[in-house]
């Protein structure tokens, strides 16, 4: 995956933070060993001169053979000796030597010229974390959401209202609860305020605890991003949107259908939500609009690639966030 300029410049920011964090500590440590306690620094030298002088003798060959032995063997005392020092100062050796966030490549982010894992991981967090400061990630839980709000009056022998958000919110709890990346599609629709986004939100909270890479954003905030990147003059800024939003791994796209609507617009979120289907990457899509506005505004492939590869949730009753706000007056009369 391909990131911008500005991502790779602050992942190599980190990953130097890290390496001289994890020196810097030990060196620290190192020194404040060495005032306390002087003869350890001499041992240190001279085992440095037994390494030396072994590594210049084995260029020598083979009649060094036996000084090589005596100068390994004086090597492991003085060792042994260092080693009982720091014991006596209530050290080991891993409090001053550098403790690397990773110890593979001990946070150059290379081994032999090959990326890290470790790099590999901290670029895509940063390229989500600035996708995600756009549209900043609130989590909601499953705990706060409350079927209260929804009328349990069933007219004409039909669910009431409160008996099929329980549906639906069992429904999320169960793909939160066993998210995984051959997860399905999700699209929640109905009015505003019937709780789309808190239990969008919910999901992605428990998909974030499982270490899942989650791109949560609303509509307009991923088409602003998809035009800035599109028209921006400098090649840095190019592409983190598009790409994070093809190949993260799990999208949850809040309110599609509410974003200025422009060709390419139109085009791309259609594209994204195609190529997810393909590659088989859950998504969950939440919108004011039915599908037959949705399919008026994206088109009927869009709409009929929603029916064949989308679980569809219609969110009913009446606006839970004003409900709420006019409780909370009521509960608290004075503030
Ligand atoms: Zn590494």
């Amino acid at each position: 995956m391909k990131y911008s300029t500005q991502v790779y410049n602050k992942a190599e920011k980190e990953m130097n933070r890290r390496r001289v964090t994890a020196q810097d500590t030990a060196q620290h440590h190192l020194d404040a060993f060495y005032a306390a306690c002087p003869e350890a620094q001499d041992l240190r030298w001279r085992i440095a001169s037994t390494a030396s002088r072994a590594a210049r003798a084995a260029l020598r060959g083979a009649p060094a053979h036996k000084m090589i032995e005596s100068l390994k063997e004086e090597n492991l005392s003085l060792q042994k000796q260092f080693n009982d020092l720091l014991a006596a100062h209530n050290l080991t050796r891993a409090d001053i030597e550098p403790q690397y966030t990773c110890k593979k490549c001990e946070d150059t982010g290379y081994i032999d010229g090959h990326m890290c894992s470790c790099y590999r991981t901290l670029l895509q967090q940063i390229a989500y974390e600035n996708l995600n400061s756009i549209s900043p990630l609130t989590l909601s839980s499953f705990e706060d959401f409350s079927l209260k709000y929804y009328s349990d009056v069933s007219v004409d022998g039909k669910r009431s209202d409160r008996e099929t958000m329980r549906i639906i919110f069992d429904y999320c709890r169960h793909y939160a609860d066993t998210f995984n990346s051959n997860s399905g599609n999700l699209f929640f629709t109905g009015a505003t305020g019937l709780g789309k986004t808190h239990l969008s939100l919910a999901i992605a909270a428990e998909a974030i605890k499982k270490g899942f890479g989650v791109v949560y954003g609303n509509a307009i905030t991923f088409a602003v991003a998809l035009e800035r990147e599109r028209f921006a003059q400098s090649e840095d800024s190019n592409g983190d949107t598009l790409s994070l939003l093809n190949t993260c791994e799990l999208l949850i796209m809040d309110d599609l259908g509410v974003e200025a609507s422009s060709n390419y617009v139109t085009s791309t979120i259609y594209s994204v939500i195609d190529t997810r289907i393909i590659t088989k990457k859950p998504t969950i899509i939440s919108s004011n609009l039915s599908l037959q506005e949705l399919e008026k505004r994206y088109g009927a492939r869009l709409a009929s690639r929603m029916v064949g590869f989308y679980d569809r949730m219609v969110f009913c009753g009446k606006d839970v966030r004003m409900q709420r706000k006019l409780n909370s007056r009521i509960d608290t009369p004075h503030s």
